[in-house]
């Protein structure tokens, strides 16, 4: 059960110390997003340099999986383009809905740790939360809730207006 150990390592991790954790003044871009079926609340604010996202934090109330997902996430994209952001963002989601094989090729390095949460139906939405708000961040959609019917991960992106 190394997968394991190693995931609790992480989320244990990541909560004691998260990454990125607090507000940013002058955000050229944030989101709120908003969990109901757990109470996971958390703004995502971020400053794109260019294309590239130059600085990103975090801060709210959730669990101990949004959290480190949070965490993991704002350290992965700090410092890419928000193109490769997107993949991440995609990549992600595919893997926590079980669409994405963690032994595959992908772009996600140590966030495998929460291929996981596949088996855990009511942790999903917990893990991929932080995503979804990074989403809507850097698509200028300002607040967003996994219960919601519009949903923009489920939006085309950049799709014709
Ligand atoms: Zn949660």
């Amino acid at each position: 059960m190394h997968t394991q150990s190693l995931y609790q390592e992480v989320i244990l991790d990541h909560n004691r110390k998260p990454r990125n954790y607090g507000v940013l003044d002058h955000a050229s871009h944030h989101a709120v997003g908003h969990n109901p079926l757990c109470g996971d609340r958390l703004e995502i604010a971020l400053n794109l340099d260019g294309e590239h996202i130059d600085r990103i934090t975090f801060h709210g109330e959730s669990c101990a999986i949004c959290k480190a997902s949070a965490s993991m996430m704002t350290a992965a994209v700090k410092g890419k383009t928000r193109a490769d952001a997107e993949i991440l963002i995609q990549e992600f989601r595919d893997m926590a809905l079980g669409k994405l094989d963690p032994s595959g090729q992908h772009h996600l390095g140590r966030l495998t740790v929460f291929a996981g949460v596949r088996d855990l139906p009511t942790r999903v939405k917990c893990a991929i939360l932080p995503w979804h708000t990074l989403h809507a961040a850097l698509n200028s959609v300002t607040s967003i809730s996994t219960e919601a019917a519009d949903d923009p991960m489920h939006a085309p992106v950049g799709g014709a207006s």
